[in-house]
């Protein structure tokens, strides 16, 4: 007789009982698990936030690339700092002066996409039950890193002018009363995801007023600012304080394959955070660093930025316009750049139970549930307008009219039944 077989080592749900608590967090989110689906050519996908990197000039790359290995290959190729390039930090001090940022390249760290600075800012700082105050709705992907470490996520209200002011201390004092503590404020102030929404400037000095008073940490998280369609947006919060932590990224005014984003953060946390990201990666990509560094020398990067505005304003007009044209009724945000605008469906239609239905009709989006971490949302969805060509953005909108405008004549039949 042959032996028991060894439990094969791919078969995760033997190792249940021996995952460590916070790894039971970790679970596909609903953007990730729509990937497959909306990868099939038939799908127009108004989900997932890719850019248009088509619009990019590819040989200007593969310019950058040649003169990099020319100039400094052997470096390129080795590791490297874990604060990050020097060249390319001092050259980041013009990418954030854009936005009213006088910042110190020693202040700077360099990581793999601003997702990683995320991660290891939230492992800095969070333990289990610390809470974090976000907008509502929030970016999937900090939502994610926060539950991660095990944090209570409290959403703020927030409405076409972003976070409100009141609500925040509203919901400060209802923590402080709880007893809870409270590590920092997180927000996407520009365009944010998902809502497409930005932070009026009236209120920016108001939010970093409260948090100052209330020793409250600000975490700035700003991948869209520069893609602005009519005029650029107020000055970053990190302009009016030097104790808020910015995130940048070159995922959005680039190309997110690069995977390098930025911190900037004051001196005794800079350090935190290099060590942390020594600990976790050793550096960041020295490659990709390099290249990039070398592109904003050769290229006229300001001009591609301008490029992909225009490109994006296109996309956001042809999105608006579909949904006048077929969802009149509809109430959306109407955003001043970025790559998203929100949806409110008539009450009584589950975004989420909607899904399935609208991929039968070849069209996806993102539920709106993925972007609160208290499971509401269901009344919401994220339409990302960044990728698609204007006329897929019609077709797609045209076929998301035809299921909502079903589900809404469901719902009034059942109504009229009900009474
Ligand atoms: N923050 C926000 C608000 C985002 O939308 C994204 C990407 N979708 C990120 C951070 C992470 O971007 P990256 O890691 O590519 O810099």
């Amino acid at each position: 007789m042959s032996e028991a077989r060894p439990p094969q080592s791919n078969n995760f749900d033997s190792w249940l009982d021996a995952y460590a608590e916070r790894a039971h967090t970790l679970s596909v989110s609903e953007v990730r698990a729509l990937f497959a689906v909306v990868s099939r050519p038939e799908v127009v996908s108004l989900a997932g936030g890719m850019p248009y990197v088509a619009a990019l000039p590819k040989d200007l790359i593969a310019k950058a690339y040649e003169s990099m290995m020319a100039r400094k290959g052997d470096l390129a190729i080795q590791y490297g700092g874990g604060q990050g390039d020097a060249e390319l930090r001092e050259q980041l001090r013009d990418v954030m002066a854009l936005e009213g940022i006088h910042a110190s390249p020693d202040d700077v760290v360099v990581t793999t996409g601003s997702q990683h600075a995320l991660d290891l800012v939230a492992g800095l700082f969070l333990d289990e039950g610390d809470v974090v105050l976000a907008e509502g709705p929030s970016y999937v992907g900090a939502i994610g890193i926060f539950r991660h470490y095990q944090a209570h996520i409290e959403h703020v209200y927030t409405d076409n002018e972003g976070i409100s002011p009141e609500a925040l201390q509203e919901a400060i004092s209802k923590m402080k009363a709880q007893g809870r503590r409270i590590k920092f404020l997180y927000l996407v102030p520009n365009f944010a995801n998902p809502s497409g929404v930005t932070l009026a400037a009236k209120r920016r000095p108001q939010i970093i007023e409260i948090c100052k008073r209330e020793h409250i940490l600000v975490l700035e998280d700003n991948p869209y600012g520069l893609l602005y369609f009519d005029k650029p947006v107020p000055d970053a919060l990190r302009s009016l304080d030097d104790n808020v932590i910015y995130l940048g990224s070159f995922s959005k005014i680039l190309a997110p394959g690069f995977r390098v984003g930025y911190v900037l953060a004051p001196p005794a946390l800079r350090e935190k955070i290099v060590l942390a990201q020594e600990s976790a990666l050793l550096c960041p990509s020295s490659f990709s660093q390099m290249l990039i560094s070398e592109y904003l020398n050769i290229a006229d990067w300001r001009k591609q930025v301008d490029t992909f505005r225009g490109v994006y304003r296109e996309r956001r007009d042809a999105a608006l316009d579909a949904l006048a044209e077929y969802l009149p009724n509809l109430q959306t945000t109407r955003p001043d750049g970025g790559f998203y605008l929100w949806v409110t469906l008539p009450e009584g239609i589950d975004s989420k139970a909607m899904l399935p239905l609208a991929v039968k009709e070849l069209v996806a989006y993102t539920p709106g549930t993925a972007f609160f971490g208290d499971g509401t949302g269901h009344q919401h969805l994220r339409i990302c307008y960044s990728f698609p060509t204007p006329e897929n953005l019609n077709v797609g909108i045209k076929r998301l009219a035809t299921v909502i405008n079903r589900q809404t004549e469901l719902l009034e039949t059942f109504g009229k039944k009900a009474k």
